[in-house]
């Protein structure tokens, strides 16, 4: 039987309409409520992910600072830079988007940065209460994840959950979170694969969070019968003709499309529940960002 595919941007309307009231109260008590991101230099990716953030500021009808040095700054202008954005009553929540130039050390920028304007936690003091269970900004994408079993009702209490990645920003929460929801957590990474025992575990998991970037990484011998798949993945790929053989556009240029880790219409087959990608985490960590700035505007306020 067919998995239910997840309709994760009927979730992220829902949340929207939830979180639009939210602004509308702290306005409402004199608040304002804003995002500032942290972009130094040029880089292709952080600008895109600038473009869709400012965007969605713009939707929701919140401010939108664009922090934006030249990539031959100094590491202590982009330190100070932060320090305004901190003492900023504007900015509720800064986004540093990285990479950042080789001269700037992520550390420096990151641990400037006010631990209650820092909404998809990035400070060591907020990664730290994570891991402790304590309250605190839980990083969005790995929040988005949480979200979409919540709202499938999973009990977390004893489930077997397996995570495919171990970045400090997706797989390593992810972990944390469902940790302190009392799973039974498997955290994979490229060494279990490198060591051919990546299918003894995620064939275990009735719960199989992946994040590892790696098209076509997760095929159904990877995955248990009836399982929860989420997948976290975004990968550019080129489409390709039933010979394998890429299709062009019009300008003579290979067509790509955004696909995830999991080979979606095969695992669909045997997983219980399945996120699609496109429109699937991606469409509701948004969602856990804005949720986070409504907190931090709120503890910046006196709200809370
Ligand atoms: P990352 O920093 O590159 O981390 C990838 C992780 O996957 C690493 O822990 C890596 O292990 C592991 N890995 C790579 N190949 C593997 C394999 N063959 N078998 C098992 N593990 C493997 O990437 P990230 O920032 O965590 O992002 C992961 C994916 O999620 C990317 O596709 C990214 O675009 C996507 N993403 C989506 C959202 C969203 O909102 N949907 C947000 C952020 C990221 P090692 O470290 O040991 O090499």
């Amino acid at each position: 039987m067919s998995a239910k595919v997840i309709d994760c941007v009927a979730i992220a309307n829902e949340m929207k309409e939830e979180l639009k009231k939210e602004i509308e109260d702290c306005k409402s008590k004199g608040a304002s409520i804003g995002i500032a991101t942290l972009l130094v230099g040029e880089d292709f990716g952080a600008k895109m992910y600038r473009k869709q953030v400012e965007k969605f500021c713009q939707e929701m009808d919140i401010d939108y600072i664009n922090a934006n040095p030249p990539a031959d700054s100094s590491e202590e202008d982009v330190v100070k830079i932060v320090n305004d954005l901190n003492n900023n009553k504007k900015v509720s929540g800064i986004l540093p988007l990285r990479p950042f130039p080789e001269h700037i050390s992520d550390y420096a920028i990151i641990n400037s940065i006010d631990v209650n304007k820092d909404i998809d936690c990035f400070h060591p003091y907020n990664m730290g209460k994570l891991t402790l269970g304590e309250i605190t900004f839980a990083p969005a994408t790995p929040s988005a994840c949480i979200e979409i079993m919540d709202r499938e009702g999973v009990n977390f209490e004893g489930a077997e959950i397996v995570v495919v990645g171990h970045s400090n920003i997706v797989g390593k929460p992810i972990s944390i979170l469902a940790l302190n929801r009392n799973a039974t957590v498997t955290t994979t990474h490229i060494f279990t694969s490198m060591a051919g025992n990546l299918a003894k575990h995620t064939t275990g998991a009735d719960i199989l969070i992946v994040a590892a970037g790696k098209a076509g990484l997760i095929t159904p011998d990877l995955v248990k019968e009836g399982a929860f798949v989420i997948d976290v993945g975004i990968n550019r790929v080129k489409v390709l003709d039933e010979n394998g053989n890429p299709i062009l556009n019009e300008k003579g240029k290979p067509k790509t499309k955004t696909v995830g880790d999991v080979d979606f219409d095969a695992v669909k087959e045997k997983a219980g529940k399945i996120t699609p990608v496109p429109g699937g985490v991606g469409a509701i960590t948004n969602m856990m960002l804005l949720r986070n700035t409504i907190k931090a505007c709120k503890i910046q306020n006196g709200l809370a």
